[in-house]
């Protein structure tokens, strides 16, 4: 049986791996990049509320006018859990993204630059074979395993990842780090189509937050997280019925959606020899908002700028890829770390705490509304969280 050879193989075309891809093309090293997508499409099937800010996705990508936006956010509004409303930002706060049309676009930008892009293909083991790592394939035609060659494999397959593990890399989830979310997409025309908002309670979402993300002038992502170990037994789907039953009961229904969103911080290690993990393969959503596409999109392209010289060197241990890690974790990794610390902290509080700080917080002037200034009246409120919010400033 013939092997085919490349020198940077990714495993999974979501955000961070098509970033990889296009950076590492774009250096234009001459390198073969190969990147495999299980699913038959990129971008399909959405799990995700596809919220975005400004300034991240612009480093990447030009909003202004994309088919692959649904909706420009201008507003930010946070909701008590007894329904009082505080609202943060006004301006560009954000997008809405239609992944559907968002990764595709990102892989034709890849596919240009020279990356060959394969989908129905996936991943189903790797071993170590001399200096390369050798990775079987299966597609979705054919049954037979097809196996290839590459010098660097790139982990950047989600959430359920398993690059990682198959490389030795510990990249297991504790039970109260992982949110189960469900979404619906609806249509309703009771929402605030230029703001985002996020709705906190026990009886709401507890451990998480509810979310109205609008694509249109009348639909939206609506979802929620919650931890599984405080739902109470309740599914992430029937705390959501009860939800859109309370709060949206006209909405029509048009699609639903259900996943995992890690909210610890960073795996210990993120690369190994021959081998890099990005975005939710590496736990690098925010644990404070459950947010991922930009952080994946940003370790996209530090794993670009980690591999070229690797490979150029002809050196791909992990000695030589360490300086990803360390470049992810100034970056935001170690901001994750205070992030979590502050999420363990707030999830002492109950909730006539944090109606107490919405009433509060609304005391000062909209104009001046800042999330440094709602921190400042959670301190306060509650002088214990000091130590860790101090932490999370200085
Ligand atoms: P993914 O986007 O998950 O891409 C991984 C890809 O790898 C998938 O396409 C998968 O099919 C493929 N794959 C997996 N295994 C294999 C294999 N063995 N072989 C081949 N292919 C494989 N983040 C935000 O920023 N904003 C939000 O509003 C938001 N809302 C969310 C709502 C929900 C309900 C959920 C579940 C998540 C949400 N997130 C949100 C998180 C966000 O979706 C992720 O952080 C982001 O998609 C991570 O990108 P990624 O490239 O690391 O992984």
């Amino acid at each position: 049986m013939t092997i085919e050879d490349c020198d940077v193989l990714i495993v999974g075309g979501g955000p961070a791996g098509l970033i990889a891809a296009r950076e590492l093309s774009a250096a234009r090293t001459s390198r073969s990049v190969v990147l495999v997508e299980r699913d038959a499409a990129v971008g399909t099937p959405v799990r995700c509320g596809e919220g975005v800010g400004s300034a991240g996705l612009s480093e990447f990508l030009d909003p202004t006018d994309a088919p692959w936006i649904s909706r420009r956010i201008t507003r930010v509004v946070f909701r008590a859990p007894n329904g009082t409303e505080v609202r943060v930002a006004e301006g560009d706060v954000g997008y809405i993204l239609d992944r559907t049309c968002f990764e595709p676009a990102l892989a034709a930008q890849a596919s240009a630059a020279g990356a060959a892009i394969r989908t129905s293909v996936e991943a189903v083991s790797m071993q170590r074979d001399g200096d390369r790592w050798r990775v079987s394939l299966r597609t979705a035609r054919d049954a037979n395993v097809a196996n290839i060659r590459a010098r660097i494999v790139v982990g950047a397959d989600g959430v359920e990842g398993a690059v990682g593990r198959w490389a030795g890399i510990d990249t297991r989830v504790r039970a109260r780090d992982m949110e189960s979310c469900a979404q619906y997409v609806v249509e309703d025309d009771t929402f605030d189509a230029d703001a985002i908002v996020l709705h906190f309670g026990a009886r709401v979402a507890p451990g998480g937050y509810a979310w109205v993300f609008p694509k249109g002038e009348r639909a939206a992502n609506i979802g929620l997280g919650v931890l599984g170990l405080r739902a109470g037994g309740r599914s992430a789907i029937q705390w959501l019925d009860t939800y859109i039953d309370s709060h949206f009961p006209r909405a029509r229904l048009t699609s639903r959606t259900v996943g995992g969103v890690i909210v610890g911080p960073t795996v210990r290690t993120t690369v190994t020899d021959g081998v890099i993990l990005c975005g939710d393969a590496a736990h690098m959503i925010n644990p404070l908002s459950g947010g991922g596409i930009v952080n994946a999109m940003k370790a996209g392209r530090l794993a670009a700028e980690t591999i070229v010289p690797a490979l150029d060197g002809g050196d791909t241990s992990a000695a030589a890829l360490a300086p990803y890690h360390a470049r992810w974790m100034r970056l935001l990794g170690e901001d994750h770390v205070r992030f979590y610390e502050v999420k363990e902290a707030l999830a002492r509080f109950d909730d006539a705490f944090f109606d107490g700080l919405a009433r509060t917080v609304n005391r000062i002037p909209e104009r001046r509304r800042t999330l440094g200034r709602i921190f400042a009246s959670a301190l306060v409120r509650h002088p214990g969280l000091v130590p860790v919010i101090a932490k999370y400033f200085v």
